[in-house]
């Protein structure tokens, strides 16, 4: 292939290989390609939504066909590039857990200023290109899975053989013909460890995931009070859950991610936070994946947390935050608040 590079022009042999170092060199993980009409479960995702499993991400309702069938997303695509960046670390030792992907600074802008990059690197061999980071209606999986990048597995996650679950997922679709990488198998076999794991039994069958009773759901997207039901399962999860990724055998190779901006940040305790303005909310969680709640539904789960690992020392903070204007904080206040006393009350039985 021949390279325009300014005045220069320069010849490639294999463009797949050449591809696949230059997303290494840009920092990325694992890079593959898929072809643009690729299967995903057409009739698990129609039945999905109908059944309204995906909860309130109305967004998941929409474009449903462009999901369904890449080739529609951009029609003069001949080849979808997939790229993972590892976002894998342990978690800091304190009160409330983030999921790991939300441990450091927001990645979305990272990921999408390489995928320009490389997009930059593609159009010098004449592709035209475009690029999505959870921007546009892929279904990336699926996709990823495709594209080699591993197996989309029984908890419904993408498992890439030596990285396991972490890896941030973006796409490039391209006008350019790229051979596509082989899918890899299922390796989940026998095991049903995330099954099992699940607090709120969210994995319904294998590869099948009742959204709505999903912490990561619960606790990110859904808008409301958390339903009384998961409020004791969500356990300290204050943001997300990796419980099962955490138990995936498939991860025992993880490594740490190589990226600083990942690099898990501080923050002040559980009763400071429920103290916070809007403003302490948003220059604590400035560029961070946290920063979409606001500060009532980071509240909200802040007072789920504490109902189920606080203790005596908490409750003045929590009856600070039982009088708060916002209903979603007083309610969840209340409900900690008699969390702790009934705990405190069974001590003396
Ligand atoms: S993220 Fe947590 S709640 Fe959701 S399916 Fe996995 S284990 Fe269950
Ligand atoms: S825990 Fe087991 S069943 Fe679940 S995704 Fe990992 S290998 Fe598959």
């Amino acid at each position: 292939m021949m390279i325009c590079m300014g005045s220069k022009v320069v010849m490639e042999t294999n463009l797949k290989e050449a591809l696949k170092q230059e997303a290494a060199n840009l920092g990325f993980s694992v890079c593959g390609v898929a072809p643009v009409q690729l299967e995903v479960r057409r009739e698990y995702y129609l039945k999905w939504i109908a059944e309204g499993q995906h909860g309130n991400m109305a967004w998941m309702e929409r474009n449903t066909e462009r999901r369904l069938d890449p080739g529609l997303i951009l029609p003069e695509a001949r080849s979808i590039i997939c790229l993972g960046l590892n976002y894998y670390q342990t978690e800091p030792q304190r009160r409330g857990r983030v999921a790991k992907y939300a441990l450091g600074k927001d990645y979305h802008g990272l990921m999408l200023k390489r995928l320009k990059k490389l997009c930059h690197w593609l159009r010098q061999r004449g592709g035209q290109n475009k690029p999505y980071v959870d921007t546009g209606p892929v279904l990336e999986k699926p996709v990823a899975a495709q594209a080699g990048l591993g197996w989309q597995a029984k908890n419904t996650m993408l498992i890439h053989p030596k990285m396991g679950n972490w890896l941030f997922l973006g796409e490039i679709f391209t006008t350019l013909e790229i051979p596509p990488d082989e899918a890899v198998s299922d390796h989940c076999g026998e095991c049903t460890a995330c099954i099992t794991a699940c607090p709120t039994e969210a994995i319904t069958a294998p590869y099948q995931l009742d959204a709505r009773r999903c912490i990561a759901y619960l606790t990110i997207e859904h808008q409301g009070a958390i339903p009384e039901e998961f409020r004791q399962a969500i356990g300290d999860r204050l943001f997300g859950c990796d419980e099962c990724l955490d138990v995936c055998p498939w991860n025992r190779w993880a490594q740490t991610t190589r990226e600083e901006k990942f690099t898990a940040r501080q923050y002040p305790d559980l009763r400071e936070m429920l103290a916070w303005s809007d403003d302490d909310f948003r220059s604590h969680f400035r560029q961070t994946p946290l920063l979409r709640l606001k500060r009532p539904r980071w509240l909200r789960n802040v007072c789920v947390v504490l109902g189920n690992i606080g203790t005596l020392e908490d409750l003045p903070a929590l009856e600070k935050a039982a009088n708060d204007p916002i209903p979603l904080i007083s309610e969840h206040a209340n409900w900690a608040i008699k969390q702790i006393n009934h705990r405190e009350y069974l001590k003396f039985l």
